[in-house]
């Protein structure tokens, strides 16, 4: 069976096939490359909605898709009971009707989240949290974003968690006024990629050689995964996003998580095996396509219930 992803962003939108057989769904997914094949992948520019969603229509519609699964980026409408269900809920394209669009197109079935859910789905399914019962995805990129899989599903709410604007301690000595227009010290105004390169005046991946950079960005990061960890409980963490590309980090936010938490929290994974605990993406590039991918064989075993 032919099932369609949508990794929806800001500037881009992956979208992709995959061929997915009985036994992926009859396993909670299956195996990757094996269960789960992608066939291929395209990006598509985000401009327009009229212009862009057309082409996405007429790209599966070629595939004959039995069903798509979107993780999009927000604010989006989560809630099934509401009117705007599936619809994008601000910027460029507010009130776009994501889900109504590709079902009325398609007429199959359309699983949607944020896209940070989709990447802590697929990893749950697939990568470094396969078979956890709850786990996050934090993206620390041009914005920060935290996908939240707890109790064996995605975690929504009145709107949907928006945990990347938790508010920080700020250092003392950090006079950086925050990139985040709502808050003045949140994890995003303070600690993504764009807050870096205005405080520092520079590229961020130029400023891998400076210590005090990723001393101050550890000690942000480490914060909000503290929070993270008292108020969700993961069993894994995925920690990913164009910033964590600088390696160092890793060790960094791992050693500050466990003096912040200052041994209040008694687990091995915590007290014994922080390596194996803070973790990037097992599926490198993929979560979020082939999370986006999950959900669409989610969707597609609701509806046929
Ligand atoms: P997005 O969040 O838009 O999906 P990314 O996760 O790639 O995109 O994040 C982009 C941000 O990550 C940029 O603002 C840049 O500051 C930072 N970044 C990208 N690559 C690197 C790198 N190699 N080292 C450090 N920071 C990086
Ligand atoms: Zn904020």
């Amino acid at each position: 069976m032919l099932i369609g992803g949508i990794e929806a962003g800001g500037t881009k939108m992956v979208c992709a096939v995959a061929e997915v057989s009985e036994r992926a769904f009859a396993e909670c997914g299956g195996r990757v490359g094996e269960d789960v094949k992608i066939l291929e992948r395209v990006s598509i520019p985000t401009e327009k909605p009229e212009t862009t969603l057309g082409e996405m229509v007429a790209y599966f519609k070629k595939w004959k898709v039995q069903a798509l699964g979107i993780g999009c980026f927000g604010p989006v409408d989560l809630n099934r009971r509401s009117n705007t269900y599936g619809h994008i809920t601000k910027l460029a394209w507010q009130n776009c009707d994501m889900v109504g669009t590709f079902e009325k197109e398609l007429h199959v079935p359309v699983g949607f989240d944020t896209d940070v859910n989709g990447a802590v789905l697929g990893e749950v399914t697939w990568g470094a949290a396969r078979g956890c019962e709850s786990a996050i995805y934090i993206t620390v990129g041009t914005g920060v974003g935290i996908g939240v899989y707890c109790n064996g599903g995605l975690l929504h709410g009145l709107v949907h968690p928006e945990a990347g604007h938790v508010l920080l301690t700020r250092h003392p000595k950090d006079t950086y006024k925050g990139h985040c227009p709502y808050h003045e010290n949140c994890v995003e105004g303070l600690a993504a990629g764009p807050a870096i390169e205005e405080r520092w005046g520079d590229k961020a991946y130029k400023l891998v050689d400076r210590k005090e950079v990723w001393e101050l960005e550890a000690y942000y990061i480490a914060q909000a995964v503290v929070d993270y960890i008292l108020a969700y409980s993961p069993e894994k963490i995925i920690l990913w996003g164009g910033v964590m590309h600088v390696e160092k980090l890793f060790s960094m936010v791992r050693g500050k998580v466990q003096e912040l938490l200052n041994g209040y929290v008694q687990h091995p994974m915590i007290q014994e095996n922080m390596e194996g605990y803070i973790v990037p993406p097992a599926l490198g590039d993929d979560p979020g396509i082939l999370g986006a991918v999950r959900l669409g064989m989610l969707e597609y075993e609701n509806k046929s219930r």
